[in-house]
């Protein structure tokens, strides 16, 4: 097998050639056919997230061993299972929900992989999909993903599960409740496109490159605010009825200042993004304001699910997509990390 990876931190992929892996136990082996190239893997390439305050997340401290393969957005065909992984549909596509953990504990049991102590995160701690074939431990993260374009099918797994999680933690509400979405990335895009698909109508989209805002409008935002501007924070604030939630896709530190500071008495501000650093919170206000402040990661496989039958609805805007060939995945990153990137890009394999 073929495959990009990771030989040295923070230096360009490398193509590696490889025995093609023999499914063991429960695993199921999977012909990729498209992965969707995610920037988080910007920062998983260069070693490390920035935790702020001069700290890292260090991915050699997190169980990730070099050589490792990225690419936690694979969709392909699959070929063949161990003893163990009983009917499998042999031959038929299918999306792969990435966010596994060690298959034994609570959360995991309880299908909220993503929240398990022990993560082995596909295309993180295990090799993912930047190759032609990806092992898959079981068949119950299979998700039949038919009536969807492949070429969309893979980002569902990453940042339109992200997305619907994240806007998942602000429902209820009302659909004219003002949401705000920090960031018009392809993530930002996204959830725009989620929360029209859940039927939300008031979305409101912080951006600071201005060329981006059309996207964003098409999408469905109907306001569109630059967050380096002094009077964005007024501006947000004078919203009809206030901003009941933010969805902080950037999670940098002035994204969240403004974010929290736009908050109506009672909303709530989810950070998603792992841009990096930290807040002073007032304990004080955040009591009397009656806010939350909630983090949220990925999602569960019962949510991925549930975005996998949105998508098939027909209710989800396709958010601008493009492909690359498998050898120029490293030269995607390079353009994530520099901003220069509209919508998601797909590896075709
Ligand atoms: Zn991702
Ligand atoms: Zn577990």
């Amino acid at each position: 097998m073929i495959s990009q990876d990771i030989v040295e931190w923070g230096k360009p992929l490398q193509q590696a050639v490889r025995e093609t892996p023999t499914p063991k136990g429960t695993e199921v082996l999977v012909k990729v056919k498209f992965c969707g190239v995610c920037h988080s893997d910007v920062h998983i390439r260069d070693g490390y997230f920035d935790l702020g305050g001069g700290r890292k997340f260090q991915m050699s401290e997190r169980g990730m061993r070099l050589p490792i393969t990225m690419g936690h957005e694979p969709f392909g065909t699959v070929l063949s299972g161990g003893p163990e992984a009983g009917e499998l549909p042999i031959g038929e596509d299918r999306l792969v929900y990435p966010w596994t953990g060690c298959g034994q504990c609570d959360r995991c049991l309880e299908g909220i992989d993503n929240w398990c102590p022990a993560p082995r995160y596909i295309g993180v701690q295990t090799a993912g999909g930047y190759a032609d074939h990806v092992v898959v431990p079981h068949s119950r993260y299979l998700i039949d993903a038919s009536g969807i374009d492949p070429r969309f099918a893979p980002i569902l797994a990453c940042s339109g599960l992200t997305t619907y999680s994240a806007a998942s933690k602000l429902m209820p509400c009302k659909p004219t409740d003002w949401i705000v979405i920090m960031g018009a990335g392809g993530l930002g895009l996204m959830a725009v496109a989620m929360l029209k698909a859940m039927g939300h109508e008031h979305i409101a989209v912080c951006e600071i490159d201005e060329s981006k805002w059309s996207a964003a409008r098409d999408m469905g935002a109907l306001e569109t605010f630059n967050p380096l501007h002094d009077d964005t924070q007024r501006k947000l604030q004078a919203l009809p009825g206030g901003v009941w939630g933010v969805i902080d896709l950037v999670g940098a530190q002035s994204t969240a200042n403004l974010g929290i500071a736009a908050l109506r008495k009672g909303g709530r501000y989810v950070v998603v993004g792992l841009f990096g650093g930290e807040i002073p919170v007032s304990l004080v206000t955040m009591a009397q304001r009656a806010i939350t402040i909630q983090g949220s990661y990925v999602g569960s496989l019962q949510e991925l699910r549930e975005v996998v039958v949105l998508a098939q609805s027909g209710k989800l805007k396709h958010i601008p997509t493009s492909t690359c060939s498998m050898d120029q995945i490293s030269d995607v990153l390079d353009r994530l990390k520099a901003g220069t990137v509209l919508g998601r890009v797909v590896a075709q394999v």
